[in-house]
């Protein structure tokens, strides 16, 4: 009994261990990452229903580390998002955001609007607003081209300040979507009086709806309430026909997930855009 309860101790200890190098690795190079530009952005097309085409995007970071290869954002933005690095890290992806946008303006002539993430840490700065539109500035572009994605906890930390915020952005011309709608708490109280314009529902939902009554039911009721409000939807992690094809019939307005595409490095955006019709 003793030898066993060792070995699985020692298994137990080493996993334990391979997950705090890996925390310790992540904590000691971030700042040398930023500066040697190992994170980058990929685009995942998003589909309109409507218009049978792509008409925006989402940018999701990614760590390309020179000897561990491609780590996921799973692996290092929760850990950005208790030590604070994320807000400088989110600041970086927003750049390179309106730098691919400049660049869509430069060679194609017309620009796809990205919706970008944005952390709950960010809105502690009271500068928010000022950075984007200085970004607008710098690159030569317009707020309706960049949609800011909050998930929908973010909001219950400090609404009143988020709140006002948000009405600033809103009338400088910027867009809200609420991320991962249906994940958390409250989430029906908050559509009362959150200036956001489109509902992004958790992909938990659209995973379900084959084998859950349930889950395709409040889909279906989801996307009536949204529209019955006036806000658009938007339906994530969608992989199969069968989904779309629910999805369609219900009339979500916007799909994104494998089964268009996945997340794509920029060059093969650029290029996927240069090559689709223009809408
Ligand atoms: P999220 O904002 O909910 O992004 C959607 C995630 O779902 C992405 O994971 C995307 O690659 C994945 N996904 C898209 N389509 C499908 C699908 O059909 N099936 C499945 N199973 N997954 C799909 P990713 O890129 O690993 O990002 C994970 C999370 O990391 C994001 O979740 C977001 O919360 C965070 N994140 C990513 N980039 C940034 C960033 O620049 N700033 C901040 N603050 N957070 C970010
Ligand atoms: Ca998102
Ligand atoms: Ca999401
Ligand atoms: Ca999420």
């Amino acid at each position: 009994v003793k030898d066993n309860y060792q070995k699985r101790y020692a298994v137990y200890d080493g996993l334990m261990r391979e997950r705090m190098m890996d925390e310790q690795m992540i904590l000691r190079e971030m700042e040398f990452a930023i500066e040697q530009k190992q994170f980058s952005i990929y685009l995942q097309p998003i589909y309109s229903v409507v218009k049978k085409c792509d008409t925006s995007a989402e940018a999701l970071v990614r760590w390309v580390h020179p000897k561990e290869g491609m780590i996921s954002p799973a692996r290092f933005i929760p850990l950005f998002e208790r030590n604070g690095f994320i807000v400088r890290l989110d600041h970086y992806v927003w750049e390179e955001v309106c730098r691919l946008l400049a660049e869509e303006r430069d060679k194609l002539g017309r620009v796809v609007p990205v919706s970008v993430n944005v952390s709950r840490l960010d809105f502690y700065d009271e500068n928010l607003l000022e950075f984007f539109m200085g970004l607008m500035k710098k690159y030569d572009l317009e707020p309706w081209m960049i949609k800011l994605e909050v998930t929908e906890s973010a909001y219950t930390d400090n609404p009143q300040q988020i709140m006002t915020m948000m009405r600033r952005f809103q009338d400088a011309g910027f867009k809200f979507l609420m991320d991962d709608f249906g994940s958390g708490y409250s989430s029906l109280s908050m559509l009362r009086n959150l200036p956001v314009n489109i509902l992004k529902i958790d992909m938990k939902f659209v995973q379900e709806i084959v084998t859950s009554f349930r889950a395709a039911k409040i889909m279906e009721h989801m996307v009536q309430l949204a529209h019955d409000i006036h806000m658009e939807v938007v339906i994530e992690g969608v992989e199969t026909k069968e989904q779309v094809e629910f999805l369609q019939e219900i009339g979500c307005d916007e799909i994104q997930g494998y089964y268009f595409s996945k997340p794509m490095p920029k060059d093969e955006y650029i290029e996927r855009l240069a090559g689709s019709p223009v809408v």
